[in-house]
């Protein structure tokens, strides 16, 4: 089984991602670093912040209130996300108007593999209870979750699905193949990988990572992934 998967790869055009949250500062130092940093820079990606709050109405830009019928907990509300919302979509065509929820479809490598060659991606973060189940039934075309447990909100979940999806553009790792070899490509997990020193200590590096012959090294790499995913994930062999 070939470690280096067949995925489809985006062919031209930047992504461009607008992510709406009513705590904007949760996103800045997430997607402001490393990989996502240059991939903006380039023009790989653009990623628009919006503050929930410059489309709240009222003295006091209230974004959430009670929930109807008494349960515990703030509920966000309709009028700002829909605004905020209709004036993206006013202004271009959106591929998927994403909610993060505990409750969306679980992401994985597949689904990261397939928002890589959108072209126009909204996320909406939910906060305190979540949102308003309107906005969920009229504006919402995908939900997504990143695991079966409760955030305090949208923000990091959005920032773990948006880093995953920047790593995938052609131009944003140095190394293009480099994602190829990730764990979940191809439903493996990735080999172990070493760097200098070759002897730390007495831990060394296996001797075929060092003997210069091409074809054993990747044959090597190849069977390591396969017994990693046999003995850590042997669910994944099954897909
Ligand atoms: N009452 C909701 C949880 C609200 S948590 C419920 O029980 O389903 C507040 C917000 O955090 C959610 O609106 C969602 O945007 C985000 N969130 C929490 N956990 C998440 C997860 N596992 N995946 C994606 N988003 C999540």
């Amino acid at each position: 089984m070939p470690k280096t998967a067949k995925r489809q790869i985006r062919k031209k055009g930047s992504l461009r991602i607008d992510i709406i949250s009513c705590v904007p500062q949760l996103l800045e130092s997430p997607l402001d670093y490393s990989i996502v940093k240059r991939a903006k820079e380039k023009g790989i990606v653009s990623i628009f912040i919006h503050d929930l709050r410059d489309y709240a109405s009222g003295k006091h830009k209230k974004t959430d209130d009670y929930s109807y019928g008494g349960s515990a907990g703030m509920v966000m509300m309709v009028e700002p996300v829909y605004k905020i919302i209709k004036k993206l979509t006013r202004q271009r065509k959106y591929d998927e108007i994403v909610y993060m929820s505990p409750d969306g479809e679980l992401f994985d490598q597949p689904m990261a593999n397939k928002m890589s060659l959108m072209k126009n991606i909204i996320i909406l973060c939910g906060h305190y209870k979540g949102i308003d189940q309107r906005i969920r039934d009229h504006l919402i075309t995908k939900e997504i979750s990143i695991g079966n447990y409760v955030l305090s909100g949208g923000e990091i979940a959005a920032a773990a699905v948006t880093d995953t999806i920047v790593r995938l553009l052609p131009g944003a790792l140095s190394d293009e193949t480099s994602a190829l070899s990730d764990s979940f490509q191809n439903s493996l997990l990735s080999p172990p990988v070493y760097t200098r020193p070759a002897d730390f200590k007495g831990w060394k590096v296996p001797d075929i990572l060092l003997c210069g012959d091409h074809e054993k090294i990747s044959r090597w790499l190849d069977s390591q992934a396969i017994e990693r995913t046999k003995l850590l994930r042997p669910e994944l062999l099954e897909k």
